[in-house]
C-alpha cells in the first residue's frame, strides 16, 4: 500500500466504511478495509507472479535497504546521491521511491531539523549539511517508528501515532516551532511542502 492508502482493521460488528477501495471480509466476521485519500495505490499479487517481480514499487521496497537499517549508512546515502545532485532536497529524498517509506509527510520535519529548504538543490549543500541531513533523516525516522508513527496518521486499529508532527497541515498555528516565524506552505512536486524561511533558507 502506498502514500494515501489507509488500511484499517474492523472487528466483527464494527461499522465498515461506506466508501472504500478495498474490502476483505474474513471468516470470523472481522474485515480489512482500505481507503485512498488524494493519491495512493493498493496492489495485490499472487506470490511469485511475473507482475510482482517487475513491479516498480514492489522492487523498490524489497531491494533498497530500509532507512532504519544499518545498511542505510552515510556511504550508502552518498552513493544514492550520485547522479542525482541536481535534484532538489524534496525530489531526492521523497520521490521515485529512492528511500522506501520516506514520503512527503515524513519529509517536512526532517528538512526542518536539518535546516534545508525543500527546493534547495542537493549539489548546493556542503559536506557538513549533507551529513546533518543524513543524521536528521536517520534520527527522526527512528523516533517516528519508536513512537508508533506520526500523530497525523492512524494505524491499522485507528489509533494515531505518538510522534508529534511539527510541520503538517494539522499545524494550524503555522508557526515555526524553532524560531516562531510564520511557516510557509507551497504546492511542490505533487504535495504541499511546509518550511520556515528563517531556519531553512533557500
Ligand atoms: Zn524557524
Amino acid at each position: 500500500m502506498l502514500d494515501g492508502a489507509n488500511p484499517r482493521f474492523y472487528a466483527e460488528g464494527e461499522t465498515l466504511p461506506a466508501k472504500h477501495q478495498l474490502l476483505i471480509r474474513f471468516n470470523d466476521g472481522s474485515a480489512l478495509a482500505a481507503t485512498v485519500a488524494m493519491y495512493g495505490g493498493l496492489q495485490c499479487f499472487p506470490k511469485g507472479a511475473p507482475d510482482m517481480e517487475e513491479n516498480f514499487y514492489y522492487l523498490a521496497g524489497k531491494c533498497a535497504p530500509s532507512p532504519l537499517s544499518d545498511a542505510f549508512d552515510y556511504a550508502y546515502f552518498t552513493k544514492l546521491l550520485q547522479g542525482s545532485e541536481r535534484l532538489s532536497a524534496k525530489a531526492f529524498l521523497a520521490t521515485e521511491q529512492r528511500i522506501p517509506g520516506l514520503g512527503n509527510g515524513i519529509l517536512q520535519d526532517i528538512l526542518l531539523a536539518a535546516g534545508v529548504h525543500p527546493k534547495r538543490k542537493m549539489l548546493d549543500l556542503s559536506q557538513a549539511e549533507r551529513m546533518k541531513l543524513f543524521d536528521c533523516l536517520k534520527a527522526l525516522l527512528r523516533k517516528m517508528t519508536q513512537a508508533g508513527g506520526r500523530d497525523t496518521e492512524k494505524d491499522l486499529f485507528g489509533r494515531p501515532g505518538g510522534y508529534k508532527t511539527k510541520l503538517s497541515r494539522n499545524n494550524t498555528l503555522l508557526i515555526c516551532p524553532n524560531c516562531g516565524s510564520p511557516v510557509q506552505k507551497q504546492a511542490y512536486l505533487g504535495g504541499s511542502v511546509y518550511f520556515c524561511e528563517s531556519c531553512q533558507p533557500l
